[in-house]
């Protein structure tokens, strides 16, 4: 065009337009949220295109979701037209892996057509291997194998590297034997997991020299987003592929660091004008994402934490609502009043693709699932399966299928040998054959062939305990709510117990969500109302085409923008949760504040943050107390709301001065009171004059309160 200014340039500003031209040699854009980032990274990638310092297959690019590097090819076609074709090297650390390993697979051991196995794949091997190595599964979970496996692949660790600490982490120093088995295992198989692809790769350019300057040469550019969340593997391998050229150019935000769980090292991006001498850093300071409430709500919240960079953020954009602060009475309240706005801007002419729901943990997706069937908004949940969906709770439902319901043959087969019961395939087969012979149900069918000699004794008694089972609860349903007969089927038939003996990091989320299933039921009063509910949950078929409402972790959020975002569930022991509480490190509450910050940060117009006063469960009262995060919100930039008592929240009118729950926190350590931001340390200083205190009621004490709930509300 005649300005001279290439369309992908047009309309970044100065520091943006230094990221994009300053080409050569090492450059660190390290802003805030909503500053433009991945704009600037992508127009970087379209103008190193454009002007031909490289072709696109010289081009490594890498991002953090797959659908970013389909937005980010996307974007560049448009600019570029055809030129842009042959971005071969753009994609996810893992999605770039493993085209590479397929072309180097015998260097490892594998063929180019290797299959990379899942996650159940992988725990159904390192279960067989476990077994085979004599140990007691029990007592040496296969899931707690596996995390730590995944652990020292995500540091780039071979078996041969660990070290006498790492190995005694499984099974009395038998955890190289047994990462070594499971590695040889899959070669054997031509198979890699997940962490394989990324260490195979790290392998590989580590001894073959000429591989490594093989790419070297090739990747005259490297460009990689979101890289405060890279672990060492990638570190490692980024650092190597770049050794040559040196013109990477990284982009990220220390506080939007959210995967250390995962390995990931915040470290790698402050030290990296260290690993690249003259690297060239960018500041960007002005935000086009989101209103000045939003972005001062969210810069408030992040000053809280310690160990950061401070950053200015600023935005031309003016006007906008205040940051609303919703407290409701409960859950299911909470589920209701989002609909309830849902709907008002539907109403406004707002898109639904544009309004998302952020929850800390997948069981928090169900209430919302319930009620935007109920009123009909079209949901997706993205990075996780549908609550109903999830293994256990099919599983649970399965068992009550079959109570409900004795000829439900698919339900049988389910959970026939779950939790194990010793019951294989072979059984499996042999009730499928009686029950064809006599026409009867699978469940009924085994309980003959148990009767029978046709079965070894001891599948012959487990089959019959367990149909007695299936007997005495079908009498208990009859004067049993639903929800006091699941929790008795997860008792009696050992479910619970095999969770809680499961020492890996998904059990107590996959417990959580049994318990979130049974306060479900609460409401209804026959399994059969219950049942058929579900039913016409995971019936409701979505039409991908038309819009919906986004229900989503904020873990799979980052990177995104939505012009509606609604945080919900800020409660002490929800978010931040209750193991970030629990462990009390100041790490990993600062952790989940960096999270606080990047679900807020999401929203371009609105924001609003709800939390409830009260959650079920397991069919207790609990009273919950709003998130220390709220407190930490600057008054100047929020708006709050309660749909009780006067205008008051429940927790302003109920807990007495002396109920403060963080008070021994202040007490006992003033350090972590102080690393609660200006509002902890205003209450600290003023002997906890908080805005909450301020507010509170003398009145009933949180004991009381917790015994008596509202009297029209049911108890379970
Ligand atoms: P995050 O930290 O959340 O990943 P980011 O820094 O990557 O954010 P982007 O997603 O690149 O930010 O940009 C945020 C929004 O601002 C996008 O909608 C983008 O189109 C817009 N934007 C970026 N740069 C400019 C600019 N110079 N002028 C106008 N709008 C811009
Ligand atoms: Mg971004």
């Amino acid at each position: 065009n005649d300005t001279g200014v290439p369309s992908y340039a047009a309309r970044l500003n100065p520091p943006q337009q230094e990221a994009v031209l300053t080409t050569e040699g090492p450059v660190l854009m390290l802003a805030g949220a909503g500053t433009g980032k991945t704009a600037a990274l992508t127009a970087r990638l379209a103008h190193l295109v454009a002007t031909r310092r490289a072709y696109p297959s010289q081009i490594l690019c890498v991002t953090f979701t797959n659908k970013a590097a389909r937005e980010m090819r996307e974007r560049v076609g448009q600019h570029l037209g055809p030129g842009s074709e042959g971005l071969r090297w753009l994609g996810t650390f893992h999605s770039i892996c493993a085209k590479m390993l397929r072309q180097h697979a015998e260097l490892v051991g594998l063929q180019s057509n290797y299959t990379i196995i899942d996650t159940d794949d992988q725990l159904r091997l390192l279960k067989q291997l476990i077994m085979d190595s004599d140990l007691d599964e029990k007592r040496w979970p296969a899931r707690q194998l596996a995390g730590l496996i995944d652990r020292w692949k995500n540091r780039g660790l071979n078996p041969d590297d660990l070290d006498a600490v790492e190995n005694e982490s499984y099974a009395n120093g038998r955890g190289q034997a047994m990462y070594q088995l499971y590695q040889d295992r899959l070669k054997a198989l031509n198979a890699c997991d997940f962490g394989d692809l990324m260490l195979h790769m790290l392998n590989i350019l580590r001894k073959h020299t000429d591989v490594l300057e093989d790419y070297q040469r090739r990747f005259r550019y490297i460009l990689v987003d979101e890289y405060q969340d890279t672990n060492a593997v990638q570190y490692l391998w980024l650092r190597l592929l770049a050794q040559a050229h040196k013109n990477i150019c990284v982009v990220g935000d220390d506080d939007q660091s959210i995967y250390s769980w995962r390995g990931a090292e915040v470290a790698n991006i402050l030290r990296f004008e260290k690993d690249f001498p003259g690297a060239h850093v960018v500041r960007l300071e002005q935000n086009y994402r989101s209103t000045p409430h939003i972005l001062g709500a969210a810069s408030g919240l992040i000053r809280a934490n310690s160990d950061r960079h401070e950053k200015t953020l600023w935005t031309e954009a003016n006007g906008g609502d205040k940051v609303k602060v919703i407290g409701v009475w409960d859950a299911p309240e909470e589920a209701r009043r989002v609909g309830e706005e849902i709907e008002r801007l539907e109403g406004e002419g707002a898109n639904l693709d544009q309004i998302a729901i952020l929850v800390r943990a997948q069981y928090q997706t169900r209430e919302f699932e319930d009620r935007f069937i109920q009123i009909g908004v079209n949901y997706r949940i993205i990075g996780g399966f549908r609550f109903y969906e999830r293994a256990e709770i099919r599983d649970a439902l399965a068992y009550l299928r079959v109570i409900a319901q004795p000829q439900d043959d698919l339900a049988f087969e389910r959970i026939y040998n779950q939790p194990k019961r010793g019951l294989g395939a072979k059984t499996l087969e042999k009730m499928h054959q009686h029950a064809r012979r006599t026409g009867l149900p699978l469940a009924a069918a085994s309980l003959e062939l148990a009767d029978s000699d046709e079965l070894p004794k001891r599948a012959a008694n487990t089959i019959g305990g367990l149909m007695r089972q299936f007997l005495s609860w079908r009498e208990a349903a009859e004067n049993m709510t639903p929800s006091d007969l699941l929790r008795l089927v997860l008792d009696e038939t050992g479910y619970n117990d095999m969770l809680a003996n499961d020492r890996s990091a998904e059990s107590a989320g996959r417990a959580e969500n049994l318990s979130e299933l049974a306060r479900a039921m609460e409401e209804y009063d026959t399994l059969g109302d219950f049942l058929e509910h579900v039913s016409l949950v995971m019936d409701n078929d979505r039409g991908e085409e038309k819009e919906t409402v986004t229900i989503m972790t904020i873990h799979a959020a980052k990177g995104l923008e939505f012009d509606n975002v609604f945080c919900v569930g800020w409660e002490e022991g929800v978010f931040p949760s209750q193991r970030a509480i629990d462990e009390g490190g100041l790490a990993s509450l600062e952790e989940e504040r960096r999270l606080a910050y990047v679900a807020i940060t999401r929203a371009k117009r609105r924001c609003t943050i709800l939390h409830a006063a009260n959650r079920r469960i397991y069919g207790q009262w609990t009273s919950s107390i709003p998130s220390r995060f709220i407190e930490e919100l600057p008054e100047e930039h929020i708006e709050q709301e309660t749909t009780m008592t006067g205008g008051k929240s429940l927790w302003q009118a109920n807990w007495s001065e002396n109920d403060d729950p963080f008070a021994h926190v202040a007490r006992d350590r003033p350090d972590r009171a102080q690393a609660r931001g200006p509002g902890w340390q205003r209450a600290v200083a003023t002997g906890y004059e908080t805005k909450q205190q301020r507010l509170r009621e003398p009145g009933r004490s949180a004991a009381s309160f917790a015994a008596k709930p509202r009297s029209d509300i049911a108890i379970g």
